[in-house]
């Protein structure tokens, strides 16, 4: 099932997510439908609060993006990305790996807003996956960009936290206009 992504404004967005500690039949449709909502709007990642839940999880598909490369590592030897795509991660604890670099991002629940994001080049990630079981990996490109991206999301951090104050500056009447749209949206139901 498709479902509706909200956008920026949305107090959700700004919700910590809670722990997830079993692997529920509800866990298990939540990340079939995120995983559908995902595909069906072109993104390589989604987070549980962007389709209104508060909870610690996530999904990933980089293998749509072809011109920005990702590398991974397990146990300390490179591995093929693909091999762990679609990646779900649960509960999951990012650590810095490596040094900061830039590139573009963009997020479900800012639709049109792009902006230049530096975060740490390479990170270490360990979670739950789908089936609950621990895993862990490094992970560089395009995968710890989206990694970050999205376990922000389950911090209640967003994008816009990131960008630098001059970029945040020069998108804040887009920003402005999105967040009231969403806000009278919310007034309406
Ligand atoms: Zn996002």
């Amino acid at each position: 099932m498709i479902l509706e992504i909200v956008k920026y404004g949305h107090p959700v967005l700004r919700k910590k997510g809670e722990r997830i500690e079993t692997i529920t039949p509800e866990i298990k449709k939540l990340i079939a439908d995120m995983f559908e909502t995902m595909e069906a709007s072109h993104g390589v990642g989604l987070a549980a609060q962007q389709v209104g839940v508060a909870k610690q999880l996530t999904v990933i598909d980089v293998r749509g993006v072809t011109d920005r490369p990702s590398t991974l590592e397990i146990n300390g030897k490179p591995a093929e990305v693909a091999s762990i795509m679609p990646l779900v991660l649960i509960n999951p604890v990012v650590t810095p790996a490596g040094e900061p670099a830039t590139g573009g991002e963009g997020c479900l629940s800012f639709p049109e807003i792009f902006a230049e994001i530096t975060r740490p080049g390479t990170v270490d990630v360990s979670a739950l996956d789908a089936k609950g079981k621990p895993i862990s990996f490094r992970c560089g490109g395009l995968l710890a960009r989206a990694v970050q991206h999205e376990t922000d999301h389950l911090n209640g951090l967003l994008f816009i936290d990131r960008m630098d104050k001059k970029t945040k500056a020069e998108l804040q009447p887009e920003l402005d206009d999105l967040q009231a749209a969403t806000k009278k949206v919310l007034a309406k139901k």
